[in-house]
């Protein structure tokens, strides 16, 4: 489309939202229910086109995407009201009689940028935030993950009031098109380099932004006293970084942080749950194309790096297939530490003690999450109070993306705004403050002219002293 296409484009959509059309509880209704009709009609679809992009099995596929949004959708038809209500809110005594209220405000036409590895969930958790705050939205998908845009755009059409939502398909020239208009929110969802492109067009406007990008997610895996519990937290580190698309995953696990006197043990629980649960290809997604599967054989190619595969290392470039690899001790300038892997490769770190971990993670951009596996109450402790980062789990990983009632999204490097759930209606809204006063009660001293017993008045106000301040009106003292 033509760049006056999408100006004209926005201008239509713009007048659609001022029609008020979006504002009632009963069209926002309306398009969930929609939604939940596309999954329940076109789930086998949606499975074929995320097998097609991404190589996703349909379980993979059901688990990570069409469930987390089909529940996703369920619970915001339960709460969307109450969501809406507006919020009460307290007002000291020198206002009286007055109330206050917190009204929520829709943007008006909003801009979402989602990315390739979960281009359902990435496309339709925004939407749908966006459409629960009475939003008008244009969705740009991956040009990587294509069959899946195609069906976004083939389907959210029909589905949806059309008016009001829209899908633009294309690459990084369509999307440089996209931000040179003046949108009332942009979200975007993918790497750091392309949020600071975002950020730098949505300045010109002045336009609030979203960005939800990646890093280097770190797992602290602690010894461990019972033999059970290593198992199952290298079951569960095996699924935080394989389980979920072969790492492709912004909150993958990105390298493990273990004391040295333990890693053996753990070396080998993770290399028998990879190969209890990753091997062969129905087991493991494959790389997205080819440039991903060169830029990952590349983080390979450093000969200090080679000799640290302890696990893996088998490359198939036909298939665009990378076995599941442990690293251990990698140079720590090497790129597969200094950059996000966003792959199956796992680097493995040893340090003499665990709490070593949060000085080396403190001295490294702030990551999206922060894993640790450990029952050292302390330990859990330290590394809330003393690290930073999007949020932490404790003993799993990945799970914390299905949770609407957790917000989700990065610190620092690794993004800005919180969404999911409530927190999604809270990104795509304007919480507008309203005071209504009334003309029965009239507080002389807040005109001029001042004099010094105006000014202890007011002072008194500010201290919440109302007994001070009924004396001091009255002219007596304490
Ligand atoms: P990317 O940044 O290249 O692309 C993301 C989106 O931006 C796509 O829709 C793309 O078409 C568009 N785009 C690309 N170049 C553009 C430009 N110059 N102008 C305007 N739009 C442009 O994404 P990627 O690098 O393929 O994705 C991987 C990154 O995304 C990783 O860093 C990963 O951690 C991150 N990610 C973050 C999350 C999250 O929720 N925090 C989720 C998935 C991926």
């Amino acid at each position: 489309m033509e760049e006056l296409g999408f100006e004209s484009l926005l201008g239509e959509m713009r007048e659609s939202f001022e029609s008020g059309r979006t504002r009632s509880l009963s069209w926002r209704e309306a398009q969930l229910k929609a939604l939940l009709k596309l999954f329940q009609e076109k789930e086998e679809e949606i499975c074929k086109v995320l097998k097609e992009d991404v190589g996703k099995s349909y379980v993979e596929a059901f688990r990570d995407e069409v469930g987390v949004v089909t529940k996703n959708l369920n619970s915001s038809l339960k709460d969307l009201k109450t969501w809406m209500a507006p919020e009460r809110v307290s007002l000291p005594l020198v206002t009286f009689p007055a109330r206050a209220e917190l009204v929520k405000e829709p943007l008006g036409v909003v801009l979402v940028f989602s990315c390739w590895n979960f281009p359902i969930g990435l496309s339709l958790e925004p939407l749908i935030g966006a459409i629960c705050a009475g939003n008008a939205v244009v969705l740009k998908p991956s040009e990587i993950s294509p069959a899946t845009s195609e069906f976004l755009a083939n389907n959210l059409s029909k589905y949806l009031d059309n008016k009001f939502v829209k899908v633009i398909q294309g690459g990084p020239q369509v999307g440089e098109k996209l931000l040179e208009l003046k949108w009332d929110k942009i979200f975007f969802t993918g790497s750091p380099r392309v949020g600071r492109i975002v950020m730098t067009a949505a300045a010109k406007h002045l336009t609030p932004v979203a960005v939800e990008l990646g890093g280097k997610c770190p797992a602290i895996v602690d010894s461990l006293a019972s033999s059970r519990d290593r198992k199952v937290a290298m079951a569960r580190v095996a699924a935080g970084k394989w389980g979920s698309c072969a790492g492709q995953a912004c909150i993958a696990i990105d390298y493990l942080l273990v004391e040295e006197k333990s890693a053996s043990v753990l070396v080998e629980l993770l290399k028998t749950a990879v190969k209890r649960s990753y091997s062969g290809p129905e087991n493991m997604t494959r790389i997205v194309n080819k440039q991903h599967f060169q830029r990952l054989s590349s983080l390979l190619k450093d000969q200090e790096v080679a000799k640290s595969v302890v696990h893996g290392g088998s490359l198939d470039s036909t298939n665009l297939i990378i076995e599941p690899t442990i690293l251990m001790n990698p140079p720590l300038d090497a790129e597969i530490m200094t950059e996000e892997i966003f792959g199956p490769l796992l680097p493995i770190i040893t340090l003499k003690k665990i709490e070593d971990s949060i000085k080396f993670i403190r001295a490294r951009p702030k990551p999206l999450v922060i894993y640790a596996f450990t029952n050292d109450e302390l330990l859990k402790r330290r590394i809330i109070e003393e690290t930073s980062s999007g949020s932490v789990t404790f003993n799993d990983a990945i799970v914390q993306y299905a949770l609407d009632t957790l917000p989700f999204g990065g610190i620092g490097e690794s993004g800005i705004g919180k969404y999911h759930g409530r927190f999604s209606f809270d990104m795509f809204s304007h919480k507008k403050p309203i005071l209504r006063r009334s003309f029965l009660v009239e507080i002389p001293f807040r005109y001029p002219p001042w004099d010094e017993r105006k000014l202890q008045l007011i002072r008194r106000v500010y201290q919440f002293d109302y007994v001070g301040l009924i004396l001091c009106f009255l002219g007596l003292k304490r």
